[in-house]
């Protein structure tokens, strides 16, 4: 490029640019280009109305599931109904802008399952597949504004943070609000005080999930007058909301038991599958566990996870594309070890978190016994493989951890 000259654009001479790209009859400086491209960025997220990218909405329930399937071993009712609902979700976001008298009511999701099957990991998923701020809350610490504990609205205080204090980005985030069972009213405790961890926290967050206009302090905590809020509409957030709901097999089997003679059953009817009874759950059993029907109403999307048998964990350990043993070879490959473990190795792992009743995260730490020894004596030596079989296993395990397990068994 000759010397003398401009940016077509802004006039800009050369020697004032870092680059100047030529065109067939022109030139641009790396300033214009910038600005070009957000004015492109501005103009396509006003023409989509969303703010989404392409790609996301792009995205079809069965690409959405194919994503899950990456991380998220087993659960295959869950991953459909969730492609679904997400789907739907920004299916409803998108037709906002677009002139339509049918309104597509919100698609929020509530998820039964015991501990450590997965719910989080099905929330984190979804949000880092959508490219979407998340908020992870555990139901337990809320209460009533003006009790001890956190306001309702710290929930999107910690959305905000997530989304960097971009409103707009967090008003199409998720939130997954953890242990949703806890706030059941507890109807059979006839106590005169009120109950400000239960009934009231759900009327709180009633608010949230039908969509409205909250002022959220930026910090969290309590609200005091010198703290400017921060306007966030609730419309288009999905919630998620996740609980083990103990002891709601007990609803389940009294309702089926209670059709079974209503309705006459016979054999070909099939008999409820005793070791996963949450398969059968539907929304009038979370109201006899203590939900108020609004909450319900507002969390149309139920959903369960099944518990986690022998063959899921063992696909845990090394299917997810970020499974525990990648991690591990990752590790040692960092340090030129080449790991590998043996089946029976494997096996043997699983095995112990099934005795120990560990579930899926009891994984983790059984690997970490297992191989903390050689990750602590093996980088700087002249090894390069290192075979886990289950001897070695069961000897790392009996060295570490088994004393310690065995007592809290
Ligand atoms: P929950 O929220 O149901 O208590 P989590 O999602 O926190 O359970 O799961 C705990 C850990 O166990 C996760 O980080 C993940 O590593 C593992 N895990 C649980 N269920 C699955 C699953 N179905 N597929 C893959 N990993 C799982």
């Amino acid at each position: 490029m000759k010397e003398g000259f401009n940016c077509s654009f802004c006039g800009r001479p050369k020697a004032e640019t870092n680059i100047l790209i030529a065109g067939i009859d022109a030139h641009i400086c790396e300033h214009c280009v910038e600005q070009a491209h957000g004015i492109v960025m501005e103009e396509l997220k006003s023409q989509n109305g969303s703010g989404l990218s392409d790609e996301v909405l792009l995205k079809k329930p069965q690409e959405i599931r194919a994503f899950l399937d990456q991380y998220v071993i087993g659960q295959e009712q869950t991953k459909k109904v969730l492609s679904v609902a997400v789907y739907n979700h920004y299916k409803r976001l998108l037709q906002q802008n677009a002139k339509n008298d049918v309104e597509i009511e919100k698609s929020n999701i509530i998820v039964v399952g015991q501990t450590g099957t997965g719910k989080t990991l099905v929330a984190k998923t979804i949000a880092r597949m959508l490219n979407v701020p998340l908020a992870i809350v555990d139901a337990t610490v809320l209460t009533e504004a003006g009790y001890v504990g956190e306001d309702v609205e710290g929930i999107l205080t910690k959305l905000l943070q997530a989304a960097d204090y971009d409103v707009d980005k967090a008003q199409r985030g998720i939130i997954f609000i953890d242990e949703i069972d806890k706030i059941a009213r507890k109807s059979d405790n006839p106590s005169i005080t009120r109950d400000v961890s239960g009934e009231g926290v759900q009327q709180a967050l009633l608010k949230l999930l039908e969509g409205s206009v909250v002022n959220v302090p930026p910090k969290g905590g309590r609200k005091h007058p010198d703290q400017k809020f921060i306007e966030v509409n609730t419309q288009n957030i999905l919630f998620i909301a996740g609980g083990a709901f103990d002891g709601i097999e007990r609803i389940i089997t009294k309702r089926l038991n209670f059709h079974a003679v209503g309705f006459g059953s016979s054999k070909e009817n099939g008999k409820a599958d005793k070791s996963n009874l949450l398969q059968y759950i539907i929304p009038k059993d979370l109201k006899d566990f203590g939900l108020i029907p609004e909450i319900i109403g507002r969390l149309p999307v139920l959903t369960h996870m099944d518990p986690l048998d022998r063959e899921t964990l063992r696909s845990i350990l090394t299917e997810p594309k970020n499974a525990l043993v990648k991690q591990y070879q990752k590790l040692f490959e960092m340090d030129g070890i080449t790991l590998t473990f043996t089946e029976d190795a494997l096996w043997y792992i699983v095995d112990k978190a099934l005795e120990y009743k560990l579930g899926a995260r009891g994984l983790r730490s059984l690997c970490e016994a297992v191989l903390t020894d050689p990750m602590y004596e093996l980088p700087g030596s002249d090894h390069i493989e290192l075979e886990v079989d289950q001897e070695f296993v069961k000897h790392a395990l009996d060295k570490n951890l088994m004393k310690r397990l065995a007592l809290t068994v």
